[in-house]
């Protein structure tokens, strides 16, 4: 029950995915860090959300330090996704991929699209929200619901209201 993204990706990185993914709140900083790229959080232009580029001594990923911090892991799984996803991309230009607030790049909105399934998948893998959902919350979805799988996941109570909403096109 995983994203055609998540099964695009293999090799290390899916081992890497698949362990992290196993516990919760996910550690997403480490995880990023055990594939092989640095995360900085960083003073990014005001609606700037974050960035991944190929640098000198390898990939970085730049988060918004104003944001929050729910929003941040958001942030970097969105642009580790596109690490594992659209490479080329980031490689063809010299600011890699740049994300406003609404994860917006400038890149066609598909990637966009994938790259926010893959965060979705990292973040709040779909079993362990059912199963969350289901033994801890009665199958219920209320405010408090929302608010208890937000601070579980460490996510946004609005990614958690995607997340639950996709449910019926599962
Ligand atoms: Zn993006």
């Amino acid at each position: 029950m995983t994203s055609r993204e998540f099964n695009r990706v293999d090799g290390p990185n899916r081992e890497l995915l698949d362990r992290y993914r196993s516990e919760y709140p996910v550690r997403i900083g480490e995880l990023a860090k055990k594939m092989g790229v640095q995360i900085k959080v960083s003073s990014l232009n005001m609606g700037v959300s974050g960035q991944i580029k190929n640098e000198t001594d390898g990939y970085v990923i730049r988060v918004n330090r104003h944001e929050a911090r729910e929003r941040q892991r958001f942030t970097i799984a969105h642009e580790l996704a596109h690490f594992l996803l659209h490479r080329d991309i980031i490689d063809s230009s010299p600011d890699g991929i740049k994300d406003n607030v609404l994860y917006r790049s400038g890149a066609p909105e598909r990637i966009e699209y994938e790259a926010n399934r893959l965060a979705a998948d990292i973040l709040m893998p779909m079993e362990q929200v059912q199963k969350a959902l289901s033994e801890d919350f009665n199958g219920m979805v209320t405010e408090a619901t929302i608010e208890g799988l937000a601070a579980r996941f460490q996510v946004s109570k609005a990614a958690i209201e995607i997340r639950l909403s996709t449910f019926a096109s599962v």
